[in-house]
């Protein structure tokens, strides 16, 4: 099989010159993808955030394409359409997997929460990527139908079995860009509220006692005590 990205005319700068790998068997020539960057490649992905590719959201996927040769048919949610935009930007030919793709492709979905069954817990928001779900703990919660991207990421986590996916209508190009585009933007919102949490959490001081036994806790607890008095006497 030969991976023939980068059609130019004349021979390859060196940057574009072809690496030799082994694939069942037979000699793959693979040329690099850097005509290209993963925010164009990113733009034309489906957004859903699903993770089936295996690169956890849409962007890694890009990147992965861009800088690591990820294969074109990682992608469910686009289909046969996705696989045939993403074939054409790395100049690949998608014939070999559009049988396969037909078959794994995904309709678009949308989740639907049976709110008389819901206890609340949270953990469906926790799970969803583009916070589609509103609700707090011990209230019913419900899908915000126009954001949710159908991922199913919050049906495994929900512990009485209360979330239905159901097949929802194609979108014509317009609304399928637009909604796109929110998802994206959804989810880098997201994504920036987790890191700020994560950041102000590794920054909270750690108490000095948490790793002492109890006499040393003891110990060290006096000693400050100590310290404290012996300064205010000082003042
Ligand atoms: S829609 Fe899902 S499978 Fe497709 S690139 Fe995004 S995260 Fe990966
Ligand atoms: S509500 Fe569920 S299916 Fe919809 S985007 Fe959120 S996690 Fe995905
Ligand atoms: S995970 Fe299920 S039970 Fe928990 S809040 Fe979400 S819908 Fe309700």
């Amino acid at each position: 099989m030969l991976h023939t990205a980068c059609a130019t005319s004349g021979p390859p700068s060196p940057t574009l010159l072809p690496q030799v790998g082994e694939g069942r068997g037979e000699t793959v020539i693979v040329m690099p993808r850097n005509h290209i960057t993963p925010e164009q490649i990113d733009a034309i992905l489906p957004q859903t955030q699903c993770g089936l590719c295996s690169y956890g959201a849409c962007m890694p996927y890009a990147e992965a394409l861009v800088h690591s040769n990820a294969a074109i048919n990682l992608c469910p949610p686009g289909g046969v359409n996705g696989l045939q935009i993403i074939a054409n930007l790395v100049n690949e030919d998608p014939e070999p997997f559009m049988a396969e793709m037909a078959e794994k492709a995904k309709p678009k979905l949308l989740a639907v929460i049976r709110e008389a069954e819901c206890i609340g817990c949270t953990k469906c928001i926790q799970a969803c990527p583009v916070d589609a779900i509103l609700g707090s703990g011990k209230l019913m919660h419900t899908v915000i139908a126009a954001e949710c991207t159908g991922c199913e990421l919050c049906v495994a986590p929900c512990p009485v079995d209360c979330i239905d996916m159901i097949t929802v209508n194609e979108l014509n190009e317009t609304e399928e860009k637009r909604k796109a585009n929110m998802a994206r933007e959804r989810f880098n919102a997201r994504q920036q509220r987790l890191n700020t949490v994560a950041n102000e959490e590794k920054a909270r001081p750690t108490i000095a006692t948490t790793n002492l036994s109890n006499d040393n806790k003891k110990a060290f607890l006096q000693a400050a005590l100590l310290r404290a008095q012996q300064k205010k006497i000082g003042s």
